[in-house]
């Protein structure tokens, strides 16, 4: 029989997440700081909780999906939290991205409340959980990871253990470096290319296509030149990701330049307004520093 699963946090993402489990045939309970969010999900057969202590109490696997890492703090171990509703057995799983030693911390008060943890977060973005096609990078027991695979099975596509409590939110982090400096990459690349007069709409299909061809080349780089700056994921939350992994680094004294020079770019963008744009904003602040633009030229009618 199925597993019980609880959802806490319905937002960009949690919220299509929980829709996926229910489809998937699983009995869900949800709730959210506000609440109104959760009930949408009641008309697709959801139990609409009160708190996070009532999502635990009648879940035998429950999923976090917050913000930060004080917010995955006080929905797990603050007033009415899953450790209220905590029963031996539960298996608590938090889905957002925070810090790896936070998670590791979270692991070992669980314990000692008498529940389990795995952190899972993921990468994919708002369309991977709608379409279920988030990748999960865990770090916790065996065991539990297995008990939980047919939950992350309805959520996602590329499933990884990665090691031990820490080790999921430590990978996450190493895909952040990646994306920021992919996109670093494209930026720059785009700007010099505005700057020699090439018509960047061909700039990019040729980059694209070739050595210089990644995931932001493919997705930002046509969003960019058409001048569509919404977020997929917004400067702000990758702003907070950069800080985790920057202080993840510095605690092993491990030099990270890149990822310390396009975390300063992101936040003149966030000092000038734009920390709710979308990442592949990141152009602007090079765009700035050349007073060069990076847009496709309309084509006049
Ligand atoms: P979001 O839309 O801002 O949703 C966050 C949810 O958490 C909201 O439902 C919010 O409740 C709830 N929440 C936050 N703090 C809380 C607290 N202290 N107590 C109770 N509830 C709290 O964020 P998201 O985009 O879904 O991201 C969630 C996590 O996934 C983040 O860690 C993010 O970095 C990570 N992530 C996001 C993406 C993406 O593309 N969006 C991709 C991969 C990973 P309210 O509704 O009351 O605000």
């Amino acid at each position: 029989m199925p597993e019980r699963v609880g959802v806490v946090g319905l937002g960009i993402m949690g919220f299509p997440m929980a829709r996926n489990l229910l489809r998937a045939g699983f009995a869900v309970s949800v709730t959210n700081r506000t609440i109104a969010r959760a009930e949408p999900l009641r008309a697709d057969g959801a139990t609409v909780c009160a708190t996070p202590k009532e999502v635990a109490s009648q879940s035998d696997l429950v999923i976090s999906m917050v913000t930060t890492s004080s917010d995955v703090e006080a929905v797990t171990f603050g007033d009415d939290g899953i450790a209220d509703g905590a029963h031996p057995g539960l298996l608590a799983v938090d889905m957002s991205t925070i810090s790896p030693d936070v998670a590791k911390d979270v692991a070992r008060r669980a314990a000692e409340r008498g529940f389990r943890t795995l952190d899972a977060p993921v990468s994919g973005g708002e369309i991977g959980a709608i379409e279920a096609r988030l990748t999960i990078m865990i770090g916790g027991d065996d065991g539990d990871v297995e008990r939980a695979m047919p939950v992350f099975r309805a959520l996602g596509k590329t499933i990884v253990h990665m090691g031990p409590h820490g080790a999921g939110q430590a990978t996450k982090l190493a895909n952040q470096i990646a994306v920021v400096l992919n996109n670093l990459g494209v930026s720059e690349a785009l700007v010099f290319a505005a700057a020699q007069g090439l018509d960047l709409a061909k700039t990019r299909e040729v980059i694209a296509s070739g050595a210089g061809g990644s995931w932001a080349m493919a997705n930002y780089a046509p969003k960019i030149l058409s001048g569509d700056f919404s977020p997929g994921f917004m400067v702000d939350l990758q702003q907070k990701d950069l800080r985790l992994a920057l202080d993840a680094a510095y605690a092993t004294k491990t030099s990270l330049p890149g990822t310390a020079l396009t975390h300063t770019l992101y936040t003149a963008l966030q000092q000038a307004g734009g920390g709710r744009e979308g990442n592949h904003s990141l152009i602007k602040a090079i765009e700035k520093l050349s007073g060069v633009e990076a847009r496709a030229k309309k084509t006049s009618g």
